[in-house]
């Protein structure tokens, strides 16, 4: 296989390259064996042309990733570390509930966001994922998994990265989500996280995506803020407020506000009262999440007692709040805990496993 060859989830099914014959009928054929069965070869495609078959091979590669190791969680989840053609990794996580499958998937490999409590930002930037290495990430936990692509309902864009300086791949992966001919899932069931980017965050206002916007905010006050977010300066926090107003102006819907419980830093009831305050008229659930710890952090995540205070308090100054426990500590697969571990956990595979 020619690993600089393109993936067909690198294009919207409308683009995929079919026979002149009943183009439609063809690209929905095409695009029901690759996110319906869930192929890994264009061979497997046995009810399509053995002259189509061979020129999709010439030109495409199904699997987007070299090597696929897979971290099991005592809690169910698995984490996957994603080896690209060039060699660089990435990551994915898997979250089984009994109503539904969900994946949270990586927009980049590393972070340039280098949020001081996100093991994934220690690692610094290195590349942009491409459209179908973001979609390819949902295929590669199916084929793990045994299921088929299909059957994943509930995506987060909550992996290794900021999306929305990815604008373009992670819109354009979204949009292969929800197209009832590729994954066919309702866009109220993917989750866009975001440091907080005003101008994408309006401009995404614009592309008529109906899903859930979630937003790393983490102080309601600048100095904190650019403590644990050191490119926060770039967006100051009321500037980042008026963009969640004008996104629900235009239509967007709740959003949710990540808030990660750092203890010390900014877990006090007047961090609490503040943060009520910035987000008075404002449709927004508030997500508190006690800190995953990583090697290195030099962070303590919050006691229960006092996330249960903030919480309260939270909540008596009239906003929605609740505390969001991560799965997958135990395998390195929580929040703020994506670092390209390969010798921790206990990997079942070096190898894609095939249903
Ligand atoms: S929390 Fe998100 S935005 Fe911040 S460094 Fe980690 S991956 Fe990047």
């Amino acid at each position: 296989m020619n690993a600089s060859l393109p993936t067909p989830f690198d294009l919207a099914v409308g683009d995929l390259p079919v026979p002149s014959d009943e183009r439609s009928y063809r690209r929905t054929q095409l695009a029901s064996w690759l996110y319906g069965r869930g192929a890994r070869s264009f061979d497997e495609m046995t009810d399509l042309a053995a002259s189509w078959r061979a020129e999709l091979a010439t030109h495409f590669r199904v699997d987007p990733f070299e090597r696929v190791e897979r971290f099991p969680s005592a809690d169910d989840s698995v984490r996957y570390l994603l080896t690209l053609p060039d060699g660089q990794r990435t990551e994915a996580v898997y979250m089984p509930y009994a109503d539904r499958k969900t994946v949270c998937v990586s927009s980049m490999v590393g972070c340039p966001a280098g949020c001081a409590f996100c093991a994934t930002g220690a690692l610094g930037f290195g590349r942009n994922l491409k459209r179908g290495e973001i979609v390819g990430q949902l295929l590669a936990v199916a084929w793990g998994e045994g299921f088929a692509p299909r059957e994943i309902r509930n995506v987060v864009l909550m992996g290794m990265g900021e999306a929305l300086l990815n604008y373009d791949a992670a819109v354009g992966a979204i949009r292969t989500m929800i197209d009832p001919r590729a994954l066919d899932m309702s866009p109220r069931r993917v989750t866009l996280s975001t440091v907080g980017l005003p101008s994408r965050i309006r401009r995404l206002a614009t592309e008529g995506l109906p899903l859930v916007l979630a937003v790393s905010l983490h102080a309601p006050d600048e100095e904190t803020r650019r403590r644990i977010i050191p490119t926060a300066h770039a967006a100051p926090i009321v500037e980042i407020v008026s963009s969640l107003h004008d996104w629900q102006a235009a239509g967007g819907r709740r959003v949710t506000i990540e808030y990660t419980m750092l203890d010390g830093v900014n877990d006090s009831l007047a961090q609490a009262r503040d943060l009520a305050a910035l987000l008075e008229g404002l449709r927004a659930h508030v997500n508190l999440i006690p800190f995953n710890p990583w090697s290195g952090s030099g962070f303590r995540s919050s006691p229960r007692r006092r996330i249960d205070a903030f919480e309260a308090a939270v909540a008596h100054a009239g906003v929605s709040v609740s505390v969001r426990f991560s799965r997958g500590r135990d395998a390195g697969g929580a929040c703020g805990q994506l670092s390209l571990q390969g010798a921790a956990g206990n990997p079942t595979s070096n190898a894609s496993p095939r249903p």
